[in-house]
């Protein structure tokens, strides 16, 4: 989440929160500098059957190694990275290197599915469709294995462009995931104007699933239309054990969060194939 870290955001014509337009400059440029040079890789976070506790996929998501400050969470460059442009490039990097990653990692073994984020900036032009097409085959990726996280942003400036872009990424055989349903507008027609295969609720909802309130009878909706609509459901944010029982009872079919793991390292990644993630409800 982004609550931890300053966001500093590009200046709109002016300047805002007090950052000079030379500083703007500098960090721009340091990011154009550390993708040159390879710095950006993705972690790996377990996507997990909620019954089970079985590791179904991983979702990759972008870290910035960065020589001075360390490792830079996306909060930090992703705003940066839209302002100037970068972001496509770096998406799609962050994207070939998961896809080399876990198919190298996993061997013979079976391949877990990848989910990736994309920039609403991708859904403008057709130019992603080409993009993710080279990068599948330069690392032997199953297309059917890989899925596109994108958010209603991206739907709203140009919905019929974002629409044919949508089906041509389909016609690869990648399957599509609407990302932190239940932020912004989330409106239920998004579900059945786009073609989304997989409906992740954002960590809010799931989170007031632990508490008191209706929130439980909006969720329990919305997992029902999505599955009538034969979409898959993720809890994004699923940080307790307790929040396991009543999205189970909801008919969740995948969690993601802390409690089963935080997104690591490819090294660390290749641990999670071979046991369970989580014991048995
Ligand atoms: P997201 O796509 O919704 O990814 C889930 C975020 O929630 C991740 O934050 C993850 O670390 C965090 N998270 C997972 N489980 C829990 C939990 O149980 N509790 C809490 N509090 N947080 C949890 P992260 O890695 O900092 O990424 C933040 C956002 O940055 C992502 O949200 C996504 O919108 C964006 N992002 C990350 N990688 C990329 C990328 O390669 N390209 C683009 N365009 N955006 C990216
Ligand atoms: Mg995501
Ligand atoms: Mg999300
Ligand atoms: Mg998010």
């Amino acid at each position: 989440g982004t609550a931890n870290h300053l966001v500093v955001s590009a200046p709109t014509g002016g300047t805002e929160r007090g950052e000079s337009a030379l500083n703007w400059i500098h960090r721009e440029h340091d990011l154009e500098r550390g993708l040159g040079a390879g710095e950006f890789e993705p972690f790996f976070q377990p996507i997990v059957t909620i019954a089970g506790g079985e590791l179904a996929g991983f979702e990759a998501l972008a870290r910035w190694r960065h020589p001075d400050r360390g490792l830079v969470p996306p909060c930090e460059f992703i705003d940066l990275g839209e302002k100037s442009g970068l972001i496509r490039q770096i998406d799609l990097a962050i994207m070939a290197d998961a896809c080399a990653l876990l198919r190298r990692t996993a061997g013979d073994r079976p391949l877990p599915f990848l989910s990736v984020n994309l920039s609403s900036q991708h859904f403008t032009d057709m130019d992603v469709v080409t993009g993710l097409a080279e990068r599948l085959a330069m690392t032997g990726f199953p297309a059917d294995r890989l899925k596109v996280e994108l958010t209603e942003t991206a739907l709203v400036h140009d919905p019929h462009q974002a629409y044919e872009v949508m089906c041509r990424i389909k016609d690869l055989g990648v399957t599509l995931a609407l990302d932190d349903f239940g932020t912004g507008y989330s409106s239920l027609s998004y579900l059945h104007k786009f073609p989304f295969d997989v409906l992740k609720i954002d960590q809010s909802f799931v989170r007031a699933l632990g508490e008191v309130g209706r929130t439980h009878h909006i969720v329990e909706t919305i997992i029902t239309l999505a599955r009538r609509m034969g979409m898959e459901v993720v809890a994004e944010g699923v940080e307790t054990a307790d929040l396991i029982r009543p999205l189970r009872e909801l008919g969740c079919t995948f969690g993601q969060g802390y409690h089963y793991s935080r997104p690591v390292p490819a090294d660390v990644m290749g641990g999670m194939l071979d046991r369970p993630i989580a014991s048995r409800e």
